[in-house]
């Protein structure tokens, strides 16, 4: 950590220069570059400096940059740049395509706002219940992160007011655009008031963007980031396989490589089941994603795979939808996809904003047409690797380095995650190091431990308090 420059010394003379990328060249307040600080936001992220001057000094915006370059931060501080925190009513209203996009913009806003005080930020989706939904709007919040289905629904129920907001935000425009919701997105923003900002961020831009746009923006700045640094930090190699050793492929990559975290997306949830029951055999800790799941299970895979305690992550491209996973090693690319953009997003999963990733494509004779198109459209040579070249690189199959251990008990018991670190480290005597993510849902708490210490940490939990009460707990694995 560096010092802060005492107040009365004199900077010195040859003080370098802020970088372009510095925050402290943006009109934000002190508190929020401490913040940003704090959070290990040292520079912006290419889309970040790109828009933020802009969204900062009120202009409408379109910003398009790929999957993991940092958009919501670009729109949340602009959106908290317009709060007044003393007036208690919805500011700020998020449009997203997926619950778990509004939870995980929720909870970067919620990072983002920590520099001050009581800012509320409410999530109201589909799929959950209404009740506590409307309870909490009772309640009052400055800033409502949702799906458009769920917003409408508020709106015309009178539960959800937006005469006080100054910031309309589309996330993931392209998305909310393939999944159907212009029309609800136009019939949101009708309620808006006029006079507002409205931010448009998007991964790709389709045509239905500039429709979009054209209907509710005022003389939008346009701002895109393509896939210029994209090769830089993503190592891509394509296998030939035969279509009887495709599946068995994807286990001698992991044992080769052995990635802590990998996102295998297959065409079809056929595919997607054969190859999960290929990595199970292989005695590797694979989870699926698909759209049968309830939300609760959907969840759980979730966390499961973010904490590190699943190696693998079975999907296809719509399931995986809009997925920020940090800490991506490697994506696998189990079959070829017909679409150039989607081999883009895909593979965009890995090399997040500073680690490098890898993403390895395995093609058969029939998907070389595939493979070309790709190439042609995106502007490189593949690099084709021999099957024969991987060897197993540890021993015995590639394990996660954490555990999930569920906790029957969530925020409907006002369970923190400080209360269980509390609990696991001063009562129970378990070191920091050795647990993980801890994630507390309405119902349930998942706490990531290391694999070595889970079986203790189970047995001193089921035995011992959180919070001062008996709980219930349990292992996942499966
Ligand atoms: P996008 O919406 O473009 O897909 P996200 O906003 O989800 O990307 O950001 C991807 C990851 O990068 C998040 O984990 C976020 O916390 C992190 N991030 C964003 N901005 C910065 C920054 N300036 N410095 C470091 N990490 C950042
Ligand atoms: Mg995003």
């Amino acid at each position: 950590m560096t010092d802060a420059p005492e107040s009365d010394i004199a900077a010195p003379v040859a003080e370098t220069p802020a970088s372009p990328l510095d925050f402290s060249r943006l009109p934000l307040p002190p508190h929020t570059l401490a913040n940003l600080q704090r959070l290990g936001y040292d520079q912006m992220t290419p889309i970040q400096a790109a828009s933020l001057p802009l969204a900062l000094a009120g202009h409408d915006l379109i910003a398009q940059a790929k999957t993991g370059s940092g958009k919501t931060a670009a729109f949340a501080l602009a959106l908290l740049a317009n709060l007044n925190t003393r007036r208690f009513a919805v500011q700020a209203l998020v449009l997203c395509p997926t619950r778990e996009l509004a939870e995980q913009v929720t909870q970067e806003v919620r990072r983002l706002a920590a520099a001050e005080d009581n800012i509320k930020v409410l999530t109201l989706c589909g799929g959950a219940t209404m009740r506590p939904q409307l309870a909490s709007l009772e309640h009052g919040a400055h800033i409502v992160v949702g799906t458009p289905g769920r917003i409408m629904d508020h709106l015309e129920r009178g539960s959800l007011r937006l005469e006080a907001l100054n910031t309309l935000v589309l996330d993931e425009a392209d998305r909310m655009l393939d999944m159907g919701f212009f029309d609800d997105i136009a019939t949101v923003a009708k309620q808006c008031p006029r006079q507002r900002q409205t931010l448009l961020f998007s991964a790709t831009y389709p045509e239905g963007i500039a429709k979009l746009s054209a209907s509710f923006m005022r003389e939008p700045k346009q701002v895109k980031l393509l896939q210029a640094h994209a090769g830089s930090k993503i190592r891509q190699r394509f296998y030939e396989v035969r279509e009887e050793e495709r599946l068995h492929a994807v286990g001698l990559l992991l044992d080769h490589f052995r990635p802590v975290s990998t996102l295998a997306f297959c065409n079809t949830k056929q595919q997607c089941r054969d190859l999960l029951e290929v990595l199970k055999a292989q005695g590797l800790a694979a989870l699926e994603l698909h759209g049968d799941l309830d939300q609760r299970d959907r969840d759980q895979v979730l966390v499961r795979f973010a904490n590190r305690s699943a190696s693998v992550l079975v999907a296809t491209d719509i399931a995986a939808r809009g997925l920020d996973i940090a800490q991506l090693e490697a994506v696998i690319n189990v079959d070829i996809t017909p679409d150039a953009d989607t081999h883009t997003h895909r593979i965009g999963r890995t090399g997040r904003v500073d680690a490098e990733g890898w993403a390895f494509s395995l093609a058969s004779l029939d998907e070389m047409g595939r493979v070309g198109a790709i190439e042609k459209a995106l502007g490189f040579t593949s690099d084709w690797h021999p099957l024969s070249e991987l060897t197993p690189g540890g021993p015995g199959p590639l394990r996660p380095p954490m555990c999930t251990i569920q906790i029957l008990g969530g925020r409907k018991e006002k369970i923190r995650p400080g209360d269980v670190l509390g609990a696991l480290t001063k009562d129970m005597g378990f070191a920091g190091a050795q647990i993980g993510k801890i994630n507390v849902n309405e119902f349930s708490t998942y706490v990531a431990v290391a694999q070595d210490i889970a079986p203790q940490v189970l047995r001193k939990l089921a035995a011992g308090k959180v919070k001062g009460r008996a709980v219930k707990v349990r292992m996942l694995e499966d």
